[in-house]
């Protein structure tokens, strides 16, 4: 394992941290501990949860580990989480604090991250006067939080001014190898503030691994496209902790691998990666679900978004979307739908909530042509069916 300096804050963090929000969960709570405690052995030294991961288990089953883990307690970190909107006062933010401690059965939290912001507004909503922000000076004043900090899916140029105020101590960013050609200018800037940067969604959000083939154009001779996604991250020297949401301990091992031998990628081979890259692969939807909640139809974005990535990351013909949205009715993404994507209203809801700015509207409409498509492959086939 390699270790890196967190920002300015004098802490040795591993360069890849365990991201608490893929445990399985049909395994029990201490099963899913065990996972903790081997990543621990294996070196690594930094943590991620928030409330409402995994079904709401990831911060207990932390704890779990943590427990067993009191000893040691200075020699890993952890971080969790609090949205603006759900704890909009500063009493509500302590009181989230306190939750959290008592979940992670620890005394105190060393990163706490004002949650998912992707608008300047709901920045601007933790910062006001008794908000949450107020709230986690508090609870940092008594000794419960060590370093607040901010994640944020906001463009560059937005998420600048709010680290010019010197109001955070690190920042945690979507950045991946695909996305890097966009997102970059923040993470140069977050470091050049002197914070610590933690890369989420190393790997696309499981779009690289499943298209492997397609993405081999990222991989050096002796490693998949996987692998080099992580190595991306690991050997930035401008990101402190890569997070991997694990789930197994092959996962695990294979992080390490990564980390023990990571070579950083020379700028002339970034720069060829940046041209191989399909246009449109940076707005790849990375099944985050943010834009689920508030779908007055009851869409099944996501579900359609991530067929969608298929389009943007090979060369995909009208006919062969159609043939991919069949097979996603039958048994994939689209089984058991409550709507169809022609019966988007154009709210915006979703739009407003997505973690990566993609014009989803646009792209549902696409997605009703090709769906058209598809329902007709599947009534041919029935009548098909039904002559034989
Ligand atoms: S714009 Fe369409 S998909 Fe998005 S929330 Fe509204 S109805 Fe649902
Ligand atoms: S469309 Fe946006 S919010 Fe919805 S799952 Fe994809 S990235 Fe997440």
């Amino acid at each position: 394992m390699i270790y890196k300096q967190y920002g300015n804050t004098g802490l040795n963090v591993s360069a890849v941290g365990f991201g608490g929000m893929r445990f399985d969960t049909t395994k029990s709570n201490e099963e899913n501990a065990e996972l903790v405690l081997y990543a621990y052995d294996k070196g690594i030294n930094f943590f991620d949860t928030a409330p409402g991961y995994c079904a709401d288990k990831s911060e207990d089953i932390f704890g779990i580990a943590f427990r067993q883990l009191s000893a040691e307690r200075k020699k890993f970190f952890v971080s969790t989480k609090g949205t603006p909107s759900e704890f909009d006062t500063s009493q509500k933010s302590q009181d989230a604090v306190d939750k959290s401690l008592e979940r992670l059965g620890i005394d105190y939290i060393d990163f706490y991250y004002v949650w998912c912001i992707r608008t300047v507004g709901q920045y601007e909503l933790a910062m006001v006067d008794g908000g949450q922000y107020e709230g986690l000076l508090a609870a940092k004043s008594q000794g419960k939080i060590r370093h607040i900090t901010i994640s944020s899916h906001l463009r560059g140029d937005q998420l600048g001014d709010i680290l010019a105020k010197d109001e955070f101590d690190g920042v945690l960013l979507g950045i991946n190898i695909l996305n890097f050609g966009y997102r970059w200018s923040a993470v140069e800037l977050a470091r050049k503030k002197g914070l610590g940067v933690v890369a989420m969604n190393p790997l696309s959000g499981g779009v690289i691994p499943q298209n492997e083939k397609k993405l081999s154009y990222l991989a050096a001779a002796d490693e998949t496209p996987t692998q080099a996604a992580l190595r991306f991250c690991i050997s930035s020297p401008e990101i402190a902790v890569t997070l991997n949401g694990f789930t197994t301990k092959e996962h695990i091992d294979m992080a390490c691998m990564v980390a023990d031998s990571a070579i950083e990628f020379s700028p002339e081979r970034l720069d060829a990666i940046r041209k191989s890259i399909p246009e449109g692969a940076s707005g790849i939807c990375t099944s985050c679900g943010y834009c689920l909640k508030d779908c007055p139809k009851k869409i099944p974005i996501s579900g359609y978004l991530q067929i969608y990535n298929e389009s943007l990351i090979a060369d995909r013909s009208e006919s062969e979307m159609a043939k991919l949205i069949k097979d996603n009715h039958s048994w994939g993404l689209l089984a058991d739908k409550w709507a169809d994507a022609k019966d988007c209203i154009r709210c915006h809801r979703c739009e407003e909530n997505c973690t990566q700015h993609i014009n989803i509207m646009d792209r549902l409409e696409v997605m009703d042509r090709w769906e058209e498509k598809a329902y007709e492959l599947e009534a041919k086939e029935l009548s098909q069916k039904s002559d034989t």
